[in-house]
């Protein structure tokens, strides 16, 4: 069987995808995506490396965060969901995949660029895992914008929100929960680095998330918390197809990398399992880029 730890040649282990021209409304279905990604589902295997573990993970439903959910459950963790309640559908397939691992999965429907919802959030985690000691804050919204004159104040608001208060408001409300050997792991952008000139709010948000990390991580280390960041290059999701690309972009989507693909979300799955499993108990204040191969700082 072919799982994460087989062998082959990076470059070609998926397909380079030209995916037709497609638009979502935000937040975008995986459901819906053409082509399907790959979230791992008939791939990811687990060893038992959170075993026991309770985690949080935003934006679990589709792309990036349900890759992570779902390897959190195989790797033996109890996961709790968030999403919008727009996502329903595809909150429900990742949760009964977890189920079928045999652990708890629960969803938390709910907007997080409210911050009365994201201390609910956390609340609802952690009674309904009894307890926590891992969060990813994953969520995140990504829409373009050609000229700044045209980034209006309310999407501008709304992106760091999103991205960057809901972090702050989430791991807030966490830390009384969060004991030693717990860590964080929060997901920005090779954005950060290398902004696109039509993402001038989004990039700038990944660059804060980049700050934020290692700035937390220096002030939990004695805490016995480790914080974290996860960076990774244009991987296939929703995100991209519910304007986070122009859609005449989506069709050589990823092609620039050095890989000369795009990423699949089953792909960085393992960079969250690594930095959420004690075999990472050195790192800390970290930035994992995951990115086909392209050059970071
Ligand atoms: P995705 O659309 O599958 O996931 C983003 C999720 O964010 C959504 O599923 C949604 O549940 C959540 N979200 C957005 N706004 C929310 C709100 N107001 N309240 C609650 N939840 C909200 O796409 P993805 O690409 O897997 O994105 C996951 C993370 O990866 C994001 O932080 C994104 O910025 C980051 N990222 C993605 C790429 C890429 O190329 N896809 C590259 C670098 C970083
Ligand atoms: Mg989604």
């Amino acid at each position: 069987m072919i799982d994460q730890y087989s062998f082959d040649d990076p470059t070609k282990r998926y397909q380079r995808i030209a995916p037709p021209e497609q638009h979502q409304p935000e937040p975008g279905l995986d459901a819906d995506l053409e082509p399907r990604a790959d979230l791992g589902e008939h791939s990811y295997r687990g060893t038992g490396r959170l075993l026991g573990r309770k985690a949080l993970v935003t934006g679990a439903d589709s792309g990036i965060g349900a890759a992570t959910a779902l390897a959190f459950g195989r790797e033996g963790a109890d996961v709790a969901l968030s999403y919008l309640p727009a996502e329903q559908e595809d909150a429900e397939r990742i949760i009964a995949l977890i189920e079928a691992a045999g652990g708890k999965a629960i969803g938390i429907p709910g907007d997080i660029s409210d911050p009365e919802f994201c201390r609910r959030l956390v609340h609802e985690a952690v009674h309904g895992l009894d307890g926590l000691d891992l969060l990813v804050n994953n969520a995140g919204k990504q829409v373009y914008s050609e000229r700044l004159e045209d980034l209006s104040d309310e999407q501008f608001e709304q992106t760091y929100r999103t991205n960057v208060f809901a972090m702050f408001w989430i791991t807030k409300a966490a830390l009384p929960h969060l004991g030693p050997g717990s860590t964080i792991i929060n997901t920005t952008s090779i954005q950060a680095y290398n902004p696109s000139p039509i993402l001038v709010d989004y990039a700038s948000t990944k660059a804060a998330i980049n700050a934020f990390t290692k700035s937390l991580a220096q002030q939990l280390a004695e805490r016995g918390i480790r914080v974290n960041a996860v960076a990774p290059g244009p991987i296939w999701t929703p995100l991209q197809v519910s304007d986070g690309q122009p859609q005449e972009k989506i069709v050589a989507f990823g092609q620039a990398t050095p890989f000369g693909r795009a990423g699949q979300p089953a792909e960085l799955a393992p960079a969250y399992v690594f930095l959420a499993s004690a075999e990472s108990s050195y790192v800390s204040g970290e930035t994992l880029n995951v990115n086909g191969g392209s050059p970071t700082p």
